[in-house]
């Protein structure tokens, strides 16, 4: 019976044996996984010491951090940058030439638009809004003896033309913009009248001049203009007429604005209207 449990006790022994070395190799494994682990968490935190802020942004910033900026940045070499094609005037023969240009680039703009024409011309105004642009208001007569003549006159003229752009696309346009600009003959009277009545003056800061100059040359004044405007940090809202030469080179100012990583904006209601400073400039019209 005592060697019975000799050998019951010496086969305990070599289990336990067995037992504790296959324990020992699970500890160093445990262990080895651990330092894996380890090394792994290492890496996380030299990732996040070389962009340490990119945890703390909330999600719609991350694109603009790291790696996805750097993707964005082989894309397009420049910043995005913003600028508004207005045309006033219109609509005229031109106008479809215009809008064609605009569709080829993609790009959006802001009509200004004549009582009168938009009386004359109903399907190009229609083809204006259903491409996506912009419509405001430019008065009846655009002379400036009977717009300027009192606030009820300049007043009426955009009403006038509020009625019929509305009765042609159902838009009610509160943004005007006054014939030949706010200055020198919008009086503070007058603004009040207007904005009393809800209207949002706009007027530019890139003057084409294209009613003037012949063939190409309003694209050259007009880039010049927004280089310098665009060094002082401000967004171009150029001037532009629906005119044949305009519409013939609208293509050269495109290429230009797409090619230096300008994307066209339309201008909005609920954008802050941009206006020249009256200073002291501003003067009622001289009675005739
Ligand atoms: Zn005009």
């Amino acid at each position: 019976m005592n060697k019975f449990k000799l050998i019951i006790f010496l086969a305990c022994l070599v289990i336990f044996y067995v037992c504790q070395s296959h324990f020992d190799l699970n500890q160093e494994g445990a262990k080895e996984s651990q330092s894996i682990a380890a090394g792994h968490k290492a890496g996380q935190d030299s990732t996040q010491q070389i962009n340490p802020t990119y945890k703390e942004l909330p999600e719609s910033q991350k694109t603009e951090t790291g790696e996805s900026k750097a993707e964005s940045e082989l894309v397009s070499p420049t910043n995005e940058k913003t600028v508004y094609l207005t045309f006033d005037d219109g609509p005229t023969a031109a106008t479809t030439d215009i809008l064609n240009t605009l569709n080829q680039f993609n790009a959006k703009a802001t009509f200004f638009m004549l009582e009168p024409s938009m009386t004359e011309l109903p399907e190009v105004v229609d083809k204006i809004v259903k491409e996506g642009h912009a419509v405001g208001l430019h008065g009846v007569t655009h002379n400036q003896n009977k717009f300027y003549k009192s606030e009820q006159s300049a007043l009426e003229e955009m009403n006038a033309a509020q009625q019929t752009l509305q009765s042609i696309t159902g838009i009610k346009s509160s943004l005007i913009r006054t014939p030949y600009g706010s200055v020198p003959y919008l009086t503070e009277s007058y603004r009040e009248v207007l904005a009393g009545n809800g209207f949002k003056l706009w007027d530019w800061n890139v003057d084409s001049s294209d009613w003037s100059l012949s063939s190409d040359e309003y694209v050259g004044t007009v880039i010049k203009q927004i280089e310098d405007l665009v060094n002082a940090g401000v967004a171009p809202i150029i001037l532009m007429h629906d005119k044949a030469n305009t519409a013939n080179h609208l293509s050269m100012l495109l290429t230009y604005l797409s090619e230096h990583g300008f994307h066209t904006k339309k201008i909005e209601e609920n954008l802050q209207p941009y206006n020249f400073n009256c200073y002291q400039r501003c003067h009622r019209l001289s009675t005739k």
